[in-house]
């Protein structure tokens, strides 16, 4: 199974400059991306999704997105795997 987003950040996974992350063994991890998971640790492992969602946002609006269409990308976040492991 193929995630076609990364389940931390959103992030389609053929934007992902390396095709995905990699897990502790060095595999490929298609879960995640890059840029939130290496190595098999999340690069910034205490962060809350709400601060993802932010964290996004201005990620994007840097990359040149409108406001709105930054703030409805992330307003998804919160439904991706990383954040719904918890009971
Ligand atoms: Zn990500």
């Amino acid at each position: 199974m193929k995630n076609k987003y990364c389940q931390s950040c959103g992030m389609p996974m053929k934007k992902d400059p390396k095709g995905g992350s990699t897990n502790i063994d060095g595999s490929i991890n298609m879960d995640y991306c890059s840029y939130c998971f290496e190595n098999g640790k999340f690069t910034r492992e205490n962060i809350s999704a709400e601060e993802m969602q932010l964290f996004v946002t201005a990620k994007m609006k840097e990359m040149g997105f409108p406001g709105f269409l930054a703030k409805f990308f992330a307003k998804g976040i919160p439904k991706l795997q990383r954040w719904n492991t918890k009971k």
